[in-house]
């Protein structure tokens, strides 16, 4: 039996490891849950799959007398009392972490993580963003496996394996083009968060589907990418196919492309970052071929996704560039969502941000920090001076 731990087990993503770990309970144990606050949810889940050790990360959600119910009630779960409960439980000795907390706040446990598990099962592509450099280090340093959770890595990491790597000649993930890909450019600023949140092709968490509604999403995975496969950031291209059955190609230097397609369902790579190198045996869902299908792939509108130019420059300039977009993007995608800016003041406060911010060469984890909270209190100064 293996022992994993789930971080940001509540989520999305965590949802659909659990649905993977129902089906494979002969071959892996679940060690350890961890969630920011969603304790009705926890609950559930603690019950089912009954752990060794749950890490709550909210101290309001940790005050709460649910809390007191829950731990009471599971009197044989460890539930971790420490200042920072998900770093604690991510510093456990497992054999696999699948990191699925969302944004930045998944970068000290799932660098932690690094430590604890002998294979960490990334979905949180943030930490890579923020810290790609010690990241990516720590790793090999400690010799723990990197495997990708996101889909277009996954179908990369699969295609590099059965297509070897001597011969390539460039990557190229594809992007949905999100919730607003038909509509005119001139009607973005004034989308509504519930039209941006309603995602064509994937059922997500509500960051990740505005950030594929900008396109910042594929910004953010051109970089983890970078990282991942350590790449040139010009041998990473983006092309937007809306029926996400595409997941990734890679180009050999024969002008060959071979293509990685599958249904939309994240339990695929997340099946196979836990069961990787072994081949896989699943039921998640196959292509049907028996009925019309069309695959369309369209170029780049740069003047729609401003998003994606601008992580290409702060992934290129490197440092604590690609932390201060992603912190400011964190905070402009909230502010969206509580209706404080436009769509469109999303990428443009980001823009701004970083021309304000300070960036460090090759920075310490403690200046990468630094960054990130700079950044987020100059966008939340641009934020109150707009106007929507
Ligand atoms: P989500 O909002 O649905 O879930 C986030 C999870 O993180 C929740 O369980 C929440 O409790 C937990 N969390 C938040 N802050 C925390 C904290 N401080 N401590 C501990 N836990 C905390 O998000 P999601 O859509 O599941 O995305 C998770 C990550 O996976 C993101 O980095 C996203 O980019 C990536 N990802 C998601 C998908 C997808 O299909 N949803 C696909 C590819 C990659
Ligand atoms: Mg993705």
């Amino acid at each position: 039996m293996k022992t994993v731990t789930l971080l940001g087990s509540t989520g999305s993503i965590g949802l659909s490891a659990l649905r993977v770990l129902r089906e494979l309970k002969d071959e892996f144990k679940l060690y350890g849950l961890c969630c920011n606050s969603n304790l009705q949810v926890l609950e559930k889940q603690i019950e089912e799959f009954r752990p060794a050790a749950v890490a709550v990360s909210s101290r309001e959600a940790r005050a709460s007398k649910d809390y007191a119910l829950i731990k009471k009630r599971f009197g044989n779960v460890e539930f971790i009392e420490s200042d920072k409960p998900a770093l604690e439980l991510a510093l456990r000795k497992t054999e696999i972490t699948i990191s699925a907390i969302v944004g930045a706040a998944g970068l000290e446990p799932s660098l932690a993580a690094l430590k604890g598990a002998r294979r960490l099962a990334l979905a949180n592509k943030e930490a890579l963003v923020m810290a790609g450099d010690i990241f990516m280090a720590e790793a090999a340093r400690l010799g723990t496996e990197i495997i990708p959770i996101d889909s277009e890595h996954s179908a990369v990491f699969s295609l590099l394996g059965n297509a070897g790597e001597k011969d390539l000649e460039r990557i190229i993930i594809t992007a949905s083009g999100g919730s607003l890909r038909s509509m005119p450019v001139e009607e973005l600023s004034k989308v509504t968060p519930e039209q941006a949140l309603a995602h064509p092709t994937w059922s997500m968490g509500k960051k990740i589907t505005i950030d594929s509604a900008t396109l910042m999403n594929k910004g953010l995975e051109v970089i983890e990418a970078h990282y991942l496969f350590n790449l040139p950031y010009e041998k990473i291209d983006v092309v937007i196919h809306p029926e996400s059955i595409v997941h990734a190609m890679i180009e050999a230097a024969d002008c060959a492309l071979y293509a990685h397609m599958s249904v939309a369902d994240m339990a695929i790579p997340i099946l196979n970052a836990i069961k990787y190198p072994d081949k896989v045996n699943a039921h998640f869902g196959r292509l049907d071929f028996t009925k019309f299908m069309q695959l369309n792939f369209l170029p780049l509108d740069a003047l729609r996704y401003p998003a994606l130019a601008l992580c290409y420059k702060a992934g290129k300039r490197g440092g604590t560039m690609p932390a201060a977009l992603n912190a400011a993007n964190e905070v402009c995608v909230e502010a969206f969502i509580d209706r404080k800016i436009s769509f469109t003041n999303i990428v443009e406060i980001v823009e701004r941000t970083l021309e304000s911010c300070d960036i460090t060469d090759t920075p310490s984890i403690d200046e990468i920090f630094e960054a990130d909270r700079q950044a987020r209190e100059i966008s939340m100064k641009f934020i109150r001076g707009t106007k929507k």
